[in-house]
């Protein structure tokens, strides 16, 4: 089925080079499919090196002006492709659900949540401020000043089309950089889309410029950008193993580089939490996007005392969860992303089996009349998982909650930080000291303390360990793109 939008013109399928919407210089194309039924809907350009290349040289070339501009100038413009953003909440949110998945009430709110980013470092922008360092010796002023790093390279990842990218353009913008963009390879119209509105929007030629390519062409593009002395900074948010060959490949040119990367976030339920209020925490941070995010609770951890009461008030809630395609206004999971996700998610169900964890609800992949597409899979949860499973040691990433048990607090937070990863932790307890105590212990950038929904535009978004580096979002988010610069000026009598 053709996608049918009330501004048609928001699928433009062309990359953004400077000012010209354009085909991939080899005229190659990359198809583009609904994951409910991996049928292909539509088709963007499957670019290559001469693309890379062109989009760097007009950010490169839209530099000089763009940095000069005055921050409120740059604020207006950000604050127009807000206004667009919104006024357009109702087509972008069918584009996400379309090419990702997720529901049309989920993917209309991820367009909101992108827009909240905009809106932020629209007001960030006119506050990079410098310092007046107090001198150390007469006839001396010491001071700092912001500038934009130069030319961003933004790589982003298919579960929030929208979001990963809006966060990454907005405060690049914001700081004064220039952006070459290439959104996923499973995504890429809403990208397309919002970059359309940010030219609406008064977004100078060449500022920002967009190119798709294939999962088997991306490396070709990316390369590029890696080895072009020119761009100054990488923004990423994906895999680990992507993050670490960017970290690697840009250290010749020795990029700024913030990584937004997996996570394994644990979820720990205390003997003394209020048990509803953990259910529904975990019930909003695990089920959002079909469990397809980066802080959705993978390893779940039930003191033994409540352990059996949380599971059956869990399962009853998962049980309940409607699957279903983004069309149907009363799914609440869609489709996962492809079939690499959903294979993963059972590899990692069956693995858990094999060792002897047992399944409560769910279990496996749902193919009816229903729901008429290869890549759905039932809201699962799993109990007695150990520490050695596969779904404890990466992210499954899809619908399934895999649960163990514990009996004291060191121990629980020992297996909680035995991870490589560390972007969000969550934990239930009313306990005011061992809340104290476990948000110091918890080895991780984010931590929900009786809370499932953690993000905002406002507060800082980020990992430690091998979850990255960086922080998006927040008053921190501004200085990712931005240097200090310091000034010191002498023969001050
Ligand atoms: P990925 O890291 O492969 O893809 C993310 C982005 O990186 C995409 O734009 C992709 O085209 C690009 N990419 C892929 N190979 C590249 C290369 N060699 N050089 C440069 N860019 C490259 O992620 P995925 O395969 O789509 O998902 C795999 C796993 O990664 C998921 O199961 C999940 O665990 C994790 N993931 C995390 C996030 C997150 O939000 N942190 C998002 C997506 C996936």
């Amino acid at each position: 089925m053709p996608l049918t939008l009330a501004r048609q013109d928001l699928l433009p399928g062309l990359n953004l080079i400077g000012k010209h919407w354009v085909p991939a210089a080899s005229g190659a194309t990359l198809d583009v499919s609904d994951p409910a039924t991996d049928t292909v809907f539509a088709q963007v350009p499957d670019s290559g090196a001469d693309d890379a290349r062109a989009a760097v040289d007009a950010a490169s070339a839209a530099f000089p002006a763009w940095r000069k501009l005055p921050s409120r100038d740059r604020a207006q413009i950000l604050k127009k492709w807000l206004a667009l953003i919104t006024e357009h909440v109702d087509d972008l949110g069918r584009l996400i659900s379309r090419e990702q998945g997720k529901p049309l009430a989920e993917g209309k709110g991820e367009v909101m949540y992108a827009a909240s980013y905009v809106e932020w470092f629209s007001e960030e922008a006119v506050r990079t401020y410098g310092d007046m360092i107090p001198e150390p010796a007469m006839g001396r002023k010491l001071m700092t000043v912001k500038e934009p790093v130069g030319v961003v390279a933004a790589i982003t990842p298919w579960n929030f089309p929208a979001a990963m990218i809006a966060r990454k353009i907005a405060p690049a913008l914001a700081a004064g950089c220039t952006v070459v963009a290439k959104p996923a390879e499973d995504t890429p119209l809403t990208s397309l889309a919002l970059v359309k509105l940010a030219r609406e929007a008064g977004l100078p030629d060449g500022v920002l410029n967009i190119v798709t390519a294939s999962r088997a062409k991306t490396p070709e593009v990316v390369d590029v950008w890696l080895a072009d002395k020119r761009v100054r900074k990488v923004t990423f948010t994906g895999s680990t193993a992507v993050g670490k060959h960017l970290a690697r490949a840009s250290a010749d040119t020795l990029k700024k580089l913030s990584l937004e990367l997996g996570g394994n976030a644990p979820f720990i339920v205390f003997d003394d939490a209020d048990i509803d209020a953990a259910v529904d925490g975990l019930m909003v941070a695990k089920f959002r996007n079909g469990g397809q995010t980066c802080v959705s609770p993978n390893r779940v951890f039930v003191q033994s005392g409540v352990h059996a009461a949380f599971v059956e008030k869990l399962a009853a809630k998962v049980g309940a969860l409607k699957v279903g395609p983004a069309t149907d206004s009363t799914s609440q999971i869609g489709p996962m992303i492809n079939s690499r996700a959903i294979d993963k998610i059972e590899a990692h169900v069956k693995d858990a089996l094999a060792g002897g964890a047992k399944v409560v609800v769910g279990g496996a992949r749902i193919r009816d009349s229903e729901r008429d597409g290869p890549h759905y899979y039932a809201p699962t949860v799993l109990d007695g998982v150990t520490t050695t499973m596969a779904c404890s040691c990466e992210e499954t990433f899809g619908p399934v909650v895999a649960v163990s048990s514990f009996d004291t607090e060191a121990q629980v937070i020992a297996n909680a930080n035995d991870t490589p990863y560390g972007l969000a932790a969550y934990f239930y307890s009313t306990d005011i000291r061992r809340v104290w105590r476990v948000a110091d212990a918890l080895e991780s950038g984010i931590v929900g303390i009786n809370e499932g929904a953690l993000a905002a535009a406002s507060a800082p978004f980020g990992g430690v360990k091998e979850s990255g580096y960086g922080r998006e979002g927040s008053r921190y988010g501004l200085d990712d793109y931005m240097h200090v610069k310091y000034l010191c000026q002498g023969q001050v009598i």
